[in-house]
């Protein structure tokens, strides 16, 4: 998604053209440098991501060049998107974009904002293999009036045993959910295979704690008020979130694979 949006909305920036522009994704991930040659990930019209590096290899890249960064100084990030929310840290955990999507759909739907208490969904973290959650919707704003009285079922599972057992209750008619999370490795992004090794529930931990630190930390803890995330509605995909812009550039169908 970024990758589409780099090509897309900054090369327009720059008056380049998506082929003129080299995007490298670091990312906790080792399927990524596969997902980045698929052929469906060339929303911009050229290949959205041109090289990934995980979060491993760019550690051993700033060991070799003997980099320190307690030793740099701290600067602003570069713009544009170079600020982030709360809401995007803790994207990388089992239950993180469930909360994230929630805190946002809360606030768009009803018009409410959030008590600062109620941003941290408890029900969808932690290491428990398959999370679900209920949020009624009491009152909504005229646009969304079809939501009014609707308690929106949500399930999140991490590890593919676990998502299997999700589809499956699924697929049996045995549950129904209007939003499930899965996250292929246990604990979701923070425990990818591209993360520092080795990797255990104790690590798992830790690394969820810290990432919902650097969340609470922040002033900016929801997407939609990320000044970055308005700017780049307003001034590009202008037709909104859903819109067919929005919806060519940050969403994907993936077509089945023959398998090896
Ligand atoms: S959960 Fe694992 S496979 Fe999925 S994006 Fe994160 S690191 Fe990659």
């Amino acid at each position: 998604m970024f990758g589409a949006v780099a090509k897309t909305y900054y090369a327009a920036m720059l008056g380049k053209r998506p082929e003129q522009i080299v995007v490298v994704s670091v990312m906790p991930c080792t399927a990524k440098k596969f997902e980045c040659q698929r052929p469906e990930m060339d929303a911009s019209g050229s290949r959205d991501v041109d090289i990934v590096l995980t979060t491993r290899e760019l550690g051993k890249m700033i060991h070799a060049a003997g980099i320190d960064f307690d030793a740099l100084p701290d600067e602003e990030m570069d713009a544009p998107l170079g600020l982030s929310s709360g809401a995007a840290d803790i994207f990388a955990n089992t239950g993180g974009v469930m909360e994230a999507a929630i805190r946002t759909a809360y606030e768009v739907v009803t018009g409410r904002e959030l008590p600062l208490a109620g941003l941290h969904v408890a029900e969808v973290a932690g290491l428990e293999g398959v999370k679900e959650a209920s949020l009624k919707f009491e009152s909504v704003k005229p646009e969304w009036k079809f939501l009014e009285g609707v308690t929106l079922e949500v399930a999140v599972a991490h590890g593919l045993g676990n998502a299997h057992r999700v589809i499956s209750a699924v697929k049996s008619g045995e549950k129904h959910y209007h939003f499930i999370e899965v996250m292929a490795c246990p604990g979701g992004c923070i425990g990818g295979g591209g993360q520092p090794r080795y990797t255990n529930n104790e690590v798992r931990r830790a690394r969820i704690e810290a990432i919902y630190r650097e969340d609470e930390g922040k002033k900016l803890r929801k997407s939609h008020e990320n000044p970055a995330i308005l700017q780049l509605y307003g001034d590009f995909l202008t037709d909104g979130p859903l819109g067919h812009r929005s919806h060519e550039l940050l969403h994907t169908t993936y077509a089945p694979r023959e398998k090896a």
